[in-house]
C-alpha cells in the first residue's frame, strides 16, 4: 500500500503528516497527489470525509514551496474558493497545520467578517487565500483584491456552490484570472451546471472519482425508525436519555426546524445549539466550539450548515427530517465515521417520508435495519408531558450569553413546536425556565421523566423492513 513517504512529498510536509498522526494516504490522496504535483488540471468526485482536502493541500504546498517566490500584492498565489465559512476556516486549518514547517502566509476571506483585517492581508498578498465567492466579488468590486497573479485555483464542493447560487459569482471571479493556472475542481455530485463549469474551466484533467459508498458508509450503524410526525421530538427526547448520544449532530430540513428542536431539546434538558444559514458568524463559532468541547451534546444543523465541518469523534449523526436529495443522506451521516472511526446514524421517518426513504435505499443500494415507534406508549407519555413545554424564557427574551444578543433579531415568545427565536446556542441552561413556567415538575424533572423510558425501549429489536 502507498504510503505518504512513497508520494515524494517536500520533507517539511512530511514531518507535519507525522505530527498530525497519517501514514497512509486516502484513496483520494493515493490517487489525486501525483499528478497534482506534476501540474496536471484535476476533476475530483468525492465529498467531504474522504480526505479530500489534504489530496489538494499537500501537492499546492509542495508546488508553492518548489517555486519560491513573494505573493503578488492585493492577490495570491492559490485561491480555493469554498461555498460556507465553515468550510472556508477548516481548509485554512488545514493548510496552516500540514504547511506549519514551511512558513506559507494563509488567510481566509468570507462575509460577516471585518473588511479591515482582510483588506491589510491582501495588501500585502497571500500565498494562500481560502475565500467565499461573495465577499471575494466584494472585494475585487473595491480594487481590495486583483487575482491575475493567482497561479493555482481550487473549487471546492462546487455542486454546493451551485446550490448556494455561486455558479456565475465564480465564472466572474476566473475571467479575470490568468489562464496560465492549474485547476483543481472538486464536487461530490455533477449535476449539469456542474459538469458544464468544470468544461469551462479545466485543460484536459485527470480524473479521480471515490466513491462514498465503499468508505465511509459501510463504517456506519445506520437505524431507521419510523415514527409519527407528530412525535419526532418526543422520540428524540428518548434517545438523548441514553448518555451515549454524547456528541450528536440533528439534521433538520429547514432553519426554523433546527432552531425548534434546539428550544425543544433545552427545554427538556438536554444541551444544544442550533448552527445555520441565519446565525451570524460569531454565533455559529460560538457554537460549534461548544460542541467540539463537549459543552452542548446536540448540534441540531441544516445540511448547509453542516457542509464541511469537521469534528472528531460525532458519536451520533440523526435525521430528525430525510433530506429531500438521497445524496444529502451520505454526506450526513459522514459526519459520524470520521477518518478512521465508526459510527451510528439514526434516521426518524414519517409516512409522509416513505418516498424519500425509497430513494435513499436506492441509492445507497442498502435496506436500512428498521423499527417501528408508531403508536409507542413511552414517546406518547413524553409527548403528553412535554406537548406545552415552553421554551426556556431566558432563551428567548433575555439572552444571558453573547449568542442571543449577536442574533440581532427581535426575539419572540414560542413553545418548542410554535417557532419563533432563534435558539440562540444555548448553553448550560438546561431547561431550567422552561420548567419554572409551571409545567408541574421539579428543577431536573423533565430531564429524568424523559431519561428512564430509552433505556427499557432501546433494547427494540432492529430488523429490516422494505
Ligand atoms: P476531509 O475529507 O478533507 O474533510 O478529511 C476528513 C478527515 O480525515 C479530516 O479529519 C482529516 O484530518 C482526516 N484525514 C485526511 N487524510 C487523512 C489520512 N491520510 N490519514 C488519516 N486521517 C486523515
Amino acid at each position: 500500500m502507498t504510503q505518504f513517504t512513497d508520494l515524494r512529498l517536500n520533507p517539511l510536509l512530511l514531518k507535519a503528516l507525522a505530527a498530525e498522526g497519517y501514514e497512509t494516504p486516502t484513496p483520494i490522496q493515493a490517487q489525486a497527489i501525483p499528478p497534482v504535483l506534476e501540474g496536471r488540471d484535476l476533476l475530483g468526485i468525492a465529498q467531504t470525509g474522504t480526505g479530500k482536502t489534504a489530496a489538494f493541500a499537500l501537492p499546492i504546498l509542495h508546488r508553492l514551496a518548489a517555486d519560491k517566490k513573494a505573493a503578488p500584492r492585493r492577490g495570491c498565489r492559490c485561491l480555493v474558493l469554498s461555498p460556507t465559512r465553515e468550510l472556508a476556516t477548516q481548509i485554512a486549518e488545514s493548510f496552516r497545520s500540514y504547511g506549519r514547517h514551511m512558513g506559507m502566509s494563509v488567510a481566509v476571506i468570507f462575509g460577516g467578517a471585518k473588511y479591515g483585517p482582510q483588506i491589510k492581508a491582501l495588501t500585502t498578498g497571500i500565498d494562500i487565500l481560502v475565500a467565499t465567492p461573495g465577499r471575494l466579488m466584494d472585494h475585487m468590486a473595491e480594487r481590495t483584491a486583483d487575482l491575475s497573479a493567482c497561479e493555482i485555483l481550487v473549487l471546492d464542493e462546487a455542486d454546493q456552490m451551485l446550490d448556494l447560487g455561486f455558479v456565475v459569482p465564480i465564472r466572474k471571479i476566473v475571467a479575470t484570472m490568468s489562464k496560465k493556472r492549474q485547476n483543481l475542481f472538486f464536487s461530490a455530485t455533477m449535476p449539469t451546471e456542474i459538469s458544464r463549469l468544470a468544461g469551462e474551466m479545466l485543460v484536459d484533467p485527470v480524473k479521480v472519482a471515490v466513491t462514498p459508498g465503499a468508505t465511509t458508509v459501510e463504517r456506519i450503524d445506520q437505524k431507521l425508525i419510523f415514527i409519527e410526525a407528530p412525535r419526532k421530538r418526543a422520540l428524540l427526547a428518548d434517545l438523548f436519555s441514553d448518555p451515549a448520544f454524547s456528541r450528536t449532530i440533528v439534521f433538520t430540513r429547514t432553519k426554523r426546524g433546527a432552531d425548534r428542536v434546539a428550544q425543544y431539546m433545552e427545554a427538556v434538558g438536554v444541551t444544544a445549539a442550533a448552527i445555520h444559514g441565519d446565525k451570524s458568524q460569531g454565533q455559529r463559532e460560538r457554537a460549534l466550539a461548544a460542541f467540539k468541547a463537549g459543552k452542548v451534546r446536540a448540534l441540531i444543523a441544516t445540511d448547509i450548515a453542516a457542509r464541511g465541518i469537521d469534528i472528531d469523534a460525532v458519536s451520533h449523526v440523526i435525521n430528525y427530517e430525510l433530506p429531500q436529495v438521497p445524496e444529502a443522506y451520505v454526506h450526513r451521516i459522514g459526519r459520524t465515521a470520521r477518518a478512521g472511526a465508526d459510527g451510528s446514524a439514526i434516521s426518524f421517518c414519517a409516512d409522509d417520508e416513505r418516498g424519500l426513504l425509497r430513494d435513499i435505499q436506492r441509492t445507497t443500494r442498502q435496506t436500512i435495519p428498521a423499527i417501528d415507534r408508531r403508536g409507542d406508549k413511552v414517546l406518547g407519555e413524553i409527548a403528553a408531558r412535554t406537548v406545552s413545554l415552553p421554551v426556556p424564557e431566558q432563551s428567548l427574551a433575555q439572552p444571558k450569553s453573547r449568542e442571543g444578543r449577536d442574533g440581532g433579531r427581535p426575539q419572540r415568545r414560542g413553545g418548542p413546536g410554535g417557532g419563533g427565536g432563534n435558539g440562540g446556542g444555548g448553553r448550560g441552561r438546561s431547561g431550567g425556565g422552561g420548567q419554572r413556567q409551571g409545567q408541574g415538575q421539579g428543577q431536573g424533572g423533565q430531564r429524568q421523566g424523559a431519561a428512564k423510558p430509552a433505556v427499557a425501549s432501546s433494547a427494540q429489536r432492529w430488523s429490516p423492513v422494505d
